[in-house]
């Protein structure tokens, strides 16, 4: 379970994040709905340690206090990022690149075995151990960035718009995925532009605005409301 209350994030002057609080508990799919610019990277960010909070933030996984931690004491602790433009190395191969994922302490022990988990839930990544990533197509090396992190052996994983850029048919094998990763009993904190099919899997949706959370609730709720349906899915 991911907690978090008072997270509040300042870029100089310009406060982008202002005391936001929420939780996500394992095997559940949370969604950030916000316009360009409402802070959601900035609140993954912060989550994994790569911009500090102000004091006062409380960031809680499994009961261990993480706000303020390194980057990489966050992943140790179970936190994985799946960064905005994925991250992952392309001249390296699919199979490179998931053996990144498990360099964390935590998760070298279960490598094989993860390995064989990660490609029994994308197997087209199994096809193409031995390709270089940047010769994939745009779903599929988001595929191993979703890959990669998963070999990190997280509680929950965060995503920053995956499906930016994929071609519809793309972007619905990728949900699909999403949906079996939570099925894995992973918790998933994931930003989306594309409002109306990330409410259609997500379980619970909070809305971001001008860095506060403005509204949330069940995602069939939010999928239903007029004023979401206004704002993000285009009437
Ligand atoms: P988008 O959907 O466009 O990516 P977002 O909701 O992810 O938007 P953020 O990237 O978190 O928004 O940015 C929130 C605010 O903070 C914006 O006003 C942005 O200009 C500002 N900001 C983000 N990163 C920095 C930075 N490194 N330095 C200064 N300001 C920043």
């Amino acid at each position: 379970m991911l907690e978090v209350s008072g997270l509040s994030v300042s870029y100089g002057r310009h406060r982008a994040l202002d005391a936001v609080g929420l939780e996500v508990a394992q095997g559940e799919i949370l969604v950030v709905l916000g316009a360009n610019g409402a802070g959601k990277s900035t609140l993954l960010k912060a989550l994994a340690g790569l911009v500090p909070a102000a004091p006062g933030a409380v960031v809680r996984l499994g009961g261990a206090a993480i706000a303020g931690a390194e980057a990489h004491r966050i992943v140790e602790a179970g936190l994985a990022l799946v960064p905005e433009g994925r991250g992952i190395f392309g001249e390296l191969t699919v199979r490179e690149n998931l053996r990144l994922g498990a360099y964390p302490q935590r998760a070298r022990a279960g490598e094989a075995g993860r390995l064989a988990e990660v490609l029994a839930l994308f197997p087209r990544l199994g096809e193409r151990l031995g390709q270089a990533v940047r010769t994939m197509s745009g779903g599929e090396q988001q595929m191993v960035a979703i890959g990669r992190a998963l070999m990190s052996a997280p509680e929950i994983l965060l995503l920053d718009e995956p499906s930016l850029g994929l071609s519809p048919l793309m972007c619905a094998e990728l949900f699909r995925a999403l949906q079996r990763v939570r099925a894995a009993g992973i918790g998933l904190l994931l930003v989306e532009q594309n409002a109306r099919r990330s409410l259609a899997i997500a379980d619970r949706g909070l809305l971001l605005e001008n860095g506060r959370v403005v509204g949330g609730g069940p995602a069939a709720a939010l999928a239903d409301d007029p004023a979401v349906r206004r704002a993000y899915l285009g009437g």
